[in-house]
């Protein structure tokens, strides 16, 4: 197989592919899709950016009934975030099946009003154990309708301690279900788990070969780490990047002094509350904040599409953990850049990771950068809107109040983003001031909604 056209896919889905530009089926979707389309178990290997969730997402969507309000499909992720761009993936790809729900059940959001979605009736489920379970056990929910369930990032649940709950998840769905189980790594306690619960399955993996990431590191005194960081940002500054580092107050000290310094930077942590930790990566993944400092917990899992370079800044606590670090740049072929900042005593840990991956990561002097070069203006700004899918807004809907009401060239407008009960949409920084009022003053749908400028 080496076309989406060569399996026998419904035509609404080989359109929502065409439009969505997946033109060719990557590496894991060629390998994934036939046993899967086929109704066969499967255990995959794959890394996070491989194109993994198309690979369970479409089939599962071949086999679900929106015309029957039931639950058919359950996908278990080990985070929250993971569960959003799961969600994501299946809504879009799932866009021409009227009627089609797509449910998001995990912590960190009240659990009544997804309780009622439950009530009301939804084909497709993505959640995190604990939660799900939680519904579970008070009856909102039953599972013997789901015909496909899909395991994502086994490793990962079983790491954070999920095995017990993923079982009594598994007792309630019918036996003869299709299971699909994907994993980054396949270690003892994946496969066990693939024994436990899957039925004669077709085993796939795809090269784990880091992507194109360029390496390199910078010795630093202590002293002058946030300098370094500084000159180091600002040489690039016109792209993206997430700074690494290993604590919740370093991630807040680096973020506040990188403000200071006329470079707007976001924070993410689990100390944040949710609300924070989704605005920043709004904001992040729109343009308008081109710096994300983060801790390792809060950014697993996260794909960010065109991020330019990850920087550690400081050395990770474990080889595999600065794999996953640098794993988030160079995603879908594109070069990506990790640079590492260490102390003069770190040179042990260094060799560690050199040995681990296989690869050097060069010395590199610190660049040269001109005080002041001029970065303090962001080229974008994002407005929030207190209207969102539940008031049946769409992308179309904001644009269209955008270059209309407010006057503003689509080409000033960035990525709009529309989620439950808020819409954020990346604008042009010198016409957001504009947009604001102009939006404060008209109306979306012939509504009005409170609209604020994101800082
Ligand atoms: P995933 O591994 O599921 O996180 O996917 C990584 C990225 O690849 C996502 O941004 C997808 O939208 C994108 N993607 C998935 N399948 C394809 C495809 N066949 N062609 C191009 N991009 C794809």
């Amino acid at each position: 197989m080496t076309d989406f056209g060569d399996l026998g896919l419904p035509d609404a889905l080989l359109s929502v592919l065409a439009e969505t530009g997946y033109a060719s089926p990557t590496p894991i979707q060629r390998l994934s899709l036939p046993p899967l389309l086929a109704g066969q178990d499967l255990i995959a290997q794959s890394r996070t950016g491989s194109g993994k969730t198309a690979a369970f997402a479409i089939p599962l969507l071949t086999r679900v009934d929106a015309g029957r309000r039931e639950l058919q499909a359950l996908v278990l992720c080990p985070t929250r975030d993971l569960c959003a761009q799961v969600a994501g993936e299946i809504r879009k790809l799932g866009r021409y099946q009227p009627n089609l729900q797509v449910l998001i059940v995990c912590g960190g959001q009240p659990p009544r009003p997804q309780a009622q979605a439950l009530e009301r009736g939804v084909q497709v489920v993505v959640a995190t154990p604990g939660r799900l379970l939680d519904h579970l056990e008070r009856g909102r929910l039953m599972l013997d309708g789901v015909r496909t369930l899909v395991l994502d990032e086994a490793d990962r649940m079983l790491d954070m301690g999920f095995r017990e709950d993923i079982a009594r998840i598994l007792a309630q769905t019918p036996p003869l279900r299709q299971t699909a189980l994907f994993s980054a790594t396949f270690d003892e306690a994946v496969l066990e788990l693939s024994a436990h619960y899957q039925r004669a399955p077709q085993r796939v993996a795809v090269s784990d070969a880091p992507p194109a990431i360029a390496q390199w590191r910078q010795e630093v005194a202590e002293a002058d780490r946030l300098s370094s960081l500084i000159s180091l940002l600002r040489a690039g500054a016109h792209e993206s990047a997430i700074v690494f580092c290993n604590r919740k107050l370093t991630v807040d000290t680096v973020a506040e002094q990188l403000r200071r310094a006329g470079l707007p930077a976001d924070r993410l942590h689990g100390g944040l509350e949710q609300r924070e930790r989704d605005l920043a990566l709004t904001k992040f993944r729109n343009g308008s904040t081109r710096v994300l400092v983060a801790t390792d917990v809060a950014a697993r899992g996260l794909d960010i599409a065109g991020l330019a370079a990850v920087v550690n800044y400081e050395l990770p606590g474990s080889p595999e953990v600065y794999v996953h670090r640098i794993g988030r740049t160079g995603r879908a072929g594109a070069q990506g850049l990790a640079v590492t900042l260490h102390g003069p005593g770190d040179a042990e840990r260094i060799k560690e990771i050199e040995q681990y991956t296989g690869t050097p990561i060069p010395y590199r002097r610190p660049e040269v950068t001109e005080a002041g070069a001029e970065t303090a203006e962001p080229a974008l700004k994002t407005l929030s809107i207190g209207g969102g899918r539940k008031d049946k807004i769409r992308p179309g809907d904001i644009l269209g109040a955008l270059t209309g009401e407010a006057g503003l060239r689509a080409e000033q407008v960035g990525r709009i983003e529309i989620t439950d009960k808020l819409s954020f949409v990346a604008l042009h920084a010198d016409c957001a001031g504009r947009a604001l009022v102009r939006l404060r003053e008209g109306r979306i749908k012939g509504r009005r909604f409170r609209v604020e400028l994101l800082h």
